[in-house]
């Protein structure tokens, strides 16, 4: 059985960092799940679909033979680096929401899946323990309060060259927890077996060194 650790949580509680840091260090592979729904958001937009459940089906045909790729760092839509492009608020958003079509969600199952190969996998998500690798060994939901984690957007969006304010961004965090919780499929919600791991008093490296305990334990 190949070993799949899940990260799962709400937005910029950190699970990203950490989850990518666990894989280096563990040297397992790594899935970010948000990168494929906010690569599926950006095409569907690119090819004339707005994310409105009047096309769900389109969107989900698209994300049936969505050409995602990643290469290091990098994200790639078919051949076209969309690194920087799928990083913004308002792809965020859309992601957001066609992450809410029960369509799209089944029509990437199968791509997540493969992400599980030999010696290991981190994956990154909101239902990567609930949904996606149910039987995975472990499980840590990562929270942390919006205000710590709106500060960390913040200092990300900065460091990348996008401007914002704080309190914008807590708004907008706040609002997507809230949809994110109360859409009728894959709700985000920790697994029933999941290690809740409230993170607004660690550094990365004290989470990471938490759920490397954890794990080998
Ligand atoms: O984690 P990130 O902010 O990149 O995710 C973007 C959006 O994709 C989230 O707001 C969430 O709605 C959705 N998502 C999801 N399931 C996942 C990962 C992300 O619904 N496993």
């Amino acid at each position: 059985r190949i070993p799949v650790i899940c990260i799962d949580g709400p937005t910029a509680s950190g699970k990203g960092t950490v989850a990518a840091a666990l894989a280096r260090q563990l040297g397992y592979h790594f899935l970010d799940s948000g990168a494929i729904y906010r690569v599926t958001a950006l095409a569907a937009v690119r090819a004339g679909l707005a994310p409105d459940a009047g096309n769900e089906a389109r969107i989900a045909a698209l994300a049936q033979t969505l050409p995602v790729r990643f290469a290091g760092d990098r994200v790639l839509l078919g051949s076209d680096d969309v690194s920087q492009a799928i990083r913004t608020e308002e792809v965020g958003v859309n992601a957001s929401r066609v992450s809410a079509m029960p369509a799209v969600r089944a029509a990437l199952v199968a791509l997540q899946h493969g992400f599980l190969r030999l010696p290991g996998l981190v994956a990154d998500g909101r239902d990567m323990g609930t949904v996606i690798f149910p039987q995975a060994p472990l499980k840590i939901y990562l929270t942390a309060s919006a205000a710590r984690r709106a500060e960390r957007r913040h200092k990300q969006l900065i460091s990348k060259g996008f401007s914002a304010s704080i309190g914008d961004l807590c708004a907008a965090l706040q609002a997507r927890d809230a949809r994110d919780g109360s859409r009728s499929v894959a709700p985000l919600t920790p697994a029933q077996d999941a290690l809740v791991l409230d993170n607004s008093d660690l550094t990365i490296d004290e989470t990471v060194a938490r759920v490397l305990a954890e794990w080998q334990a």
